[in-house]
């Protein structure tokens, strides 16, 4: 397939409004054309005062001629800024249309998708990305358009006056254009490749240097203990050095050819009028005199006008790594599951493509029983909470629920069935009650005080300053990690769905909150099915079904009574947790 133009992609997200930007370019250019007819008045200006010299009081035009050249300036001045108008209504239309398209399509995609990609990186990509695509479209472009049309009317302003001038005077300009091709060839691409490369290096060594400052102050040490940092700025200092003495000559040469134009003109007409200076000669060197100086100017805009392709093309480019990420599929012909049980077969899952965190697991929980999944960190216990909920779909083997592939569940109705309460379940900023009433939007405020009395909230509650009314994330309001996962479990309880999976937060430190949440959930009343994935062995005593869990299978399952008697895993995970225990206890006893 050819790859489309970045512009062809952008017109096609500005619809009826292209036509706007095509204007735009032809206004600009139109501009920068009127820009240059004040030199022709001012021509006539030089003529009308040579013509009547030295009797200068005959000349009757100037002052018309004058104002002439300052009507058209600002006629061109004004077509610029109606051509930015049209430049922008579109560009704006382009930017708007590419984040809704962005946000759109991030709906539809899997919610793993989105702690994949990180939200702040999200963020950064639709924001800045579609915005970078407004300056080239609203300024770039159009200014590439006048850029172009400046030099062409140069050129005919330049032969018509006196031809043999205006070749003259073109010289230096081939010459400058010329040395200018030579700084920005394919060397100096690859120069600026590395220029990049040293820069990142720097700001990522720079990070790391402030990340380790208290090292640094506690330590009481230098810069220069941080090898690693003073290395890349050396890099960059030694390459920035050798750079700007590459550039040196060429940059040298250009300013020369291009600003000693007026030098080759004086030369030429020595030569040119040695037997005899008219007056229409002197009038046309004094012009070629004056507008050279706008040929240099144009020539140094284009030179930095070559690198905003490159800065579109990145925006292009991160927003299609949105945009390429595939959404979920959706079934035809959906089915309802008919019982909250939970199956899966054969399911492989892996994140990078090299190593599986689910390794062809196998299990089922039958309707209204309660497990628990316990194992070490980073044995897949998340994973699997993920695949059942379907936040993304297992690369192979199927997951059931009610005897219905999740593929085959409506998204709607699945979200409905199961209920995730996250490892770091986060609240949106708005008040404890809107928060809890996520689960259940229509709930009146006694149903959501009744599910916060059931999540053992009460005590969170009176201790805000408003009560269920106070705005999470404002000022003096903080809760912490235990507290907030208490709030998502009210969502929870006030949601009422059949199938419940809790991802206990592993920041639970303190035994309050921790017996809190157990005493939440065991609220979360029969014929309900639930997943536990636990990090206290306490909290388990009386599940019926433990999975243990260890890279990415499940290496035993059954109560915890069967468990213990077999000298597995989990065996050696309670005494762990026993001797823990034992130790915690005494040493309370002994602090009282
Ligand atoms: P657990 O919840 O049991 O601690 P996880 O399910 O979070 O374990 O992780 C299982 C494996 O998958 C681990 O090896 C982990 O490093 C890897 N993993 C988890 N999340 C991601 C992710 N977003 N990207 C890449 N690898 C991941
Ligand atoms: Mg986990």
């Amino acid at each position: 397939m050819k790859k489309r133009s970045n512009l062809s992609r952008l017109m096609e997200y500005a619809g009826s409004h292209c036509y706007l930007t095509y204007s735009s370019w032809i206004l600009s250019a139109l501009s920068a054309l009127i820009a240059l007819v004040p030199f022709w008045y001012l021509w006539k200006i030089i003529k009308e005062v040579l013509d009547v010299m030295p009797d200068f009081g005959q000349a009757e035009n100037l002052k018309q001629n004058g104002w002439m050249a300052v009507l058209f300036a600002v006629l061109s001045m004004l077509i610029y800024i109606a051509g930015l108008m049209c430049s922008h209504l579109s560009a704006f239309r382009v930017a708007t249309n590419l984040r809704l398209k962005t946000l759109r399509h991030i709906a539809k995609l899997p919610l793993g998708f989105a702690e994949h990609f990180g939200s702040g990186k999200l963020r950064k990509i639709i924001n800045e990305s579609s915005a970078a695509t407004e300056t080239y479209l609203a300024h770039q472009l159009p200014d590439k358009a006048g850029a172009i049309a400046t030099p062409i009317g140069l050129l005919i302003l330049l032969l018509v006056f006196d031809w043999r001038l205006g070749l003259l005077s073109l010289i230096p300009v081939v010459l400058g254009f010329l040395i200018m091709m030579s700084m920005t060839g394919e060397k100096m691409r690859q120069k600026m490749t590395e220029y990049q490369n040293a820069l990142d290096d720097m700001s990522n060594e720079a990070v790391e240097y402030v990340r380790g400052i208290p090292v640094v102050k506690t330590f009481g040490q230098t810069v220069f203990s941080f090898k690693r940092f003073k290395d890349s700025i050396d890099r960059y200092s030694t390459w920035a050095i050798a750079y700007t003495k590459d550039l040196r000559m060429p940059m040298m040469c250009y300013t020369t050819a291009i600003n000693g134009v007026f030098a080759i003109l004086i030369a030429a007409a020595l030569i040119i009028s040695h037997d005899g200076v008219t007056n229409e000669f002197l009038l046309n060197l004094i012009f070629y005199i004056i507008i050279t100086p706008v040929i240099s100017l144009t020539l140094t805009r284009i030179m930095f006008m070559s690198e905003n392709g490159m800065i579109v093309d990145d925006a292009m480019k991160r927003i299609d790594s949105v945009l390429n990420m595939k959404p979920l599929e959706n079934s035809p012909n959906p089915k309802n599951p008919s019982a909250p049980s939970v199956e899966l077969k054969n399911v492989i899952y892996s994140y990078d493509g090299k190593r599986n965190a689910l390794d062809n697991v196998s299990l089922k929980i039958n309707a209204g029983k309660t497990v628990a999944f316990v194992g070490p960190s980073g044995s897949g216990k998340t994973t699997v909470a993920n695949i059942i909920s379907r936040f993304f779909d297992a690369q192979s083997g199927e997951v059931l629920i009610g005897g219905v592939n999740v593929r085959n569940i409506e998204k709607r109705e699945l979200m409905n069935v199961v209920s995730f309460v996250f490892q770091n379940s986060r609240l949106i900023k708005a008040s404890i009650l809107e928060n809890v009433r996520l689960g259940r939007p229509n709930a009146s405020k006694e149903q959501v005080m009744d599910a916060l009395k059931k999540a053992q909230c009460m005590d969170i509650i009176e201790k805000l300053p408003d009560g269920v009314d106070t705005v999470i994330g404002t000022k003096g309001v903080y809760l912490s990690g235990g507290e907030q996962q208490r709030i998502a479990i009210a969502r929870t309880i006030l949601k009422d769905s059949p199938i419940i999976i809790l991802d206990e937060a592993t920041a639970f430190a303190d035994p309050d909150n921790e017996t809190r949440v157990q005493a939440a959930f065991s609220a979360l009343s029969k014929n309900r099915t639930i997943i536990m994935i636990a990090h206290r062995l306490s909290t388990i005593a009386n599940v019926d079904c433990i999975f243990v869990w260890k890279d990415g299978k499940i290496v035993e399952s059954g109560s915890a009574a069967e468990l213990k008697a077999k000298n597995g895993l989990f065996r050696r995970m309670w005494d762990a947790y026993q001797t823990s225990v034992q130790w915690k206890v005494s040493k309370e006893v002994s602090k009282s």
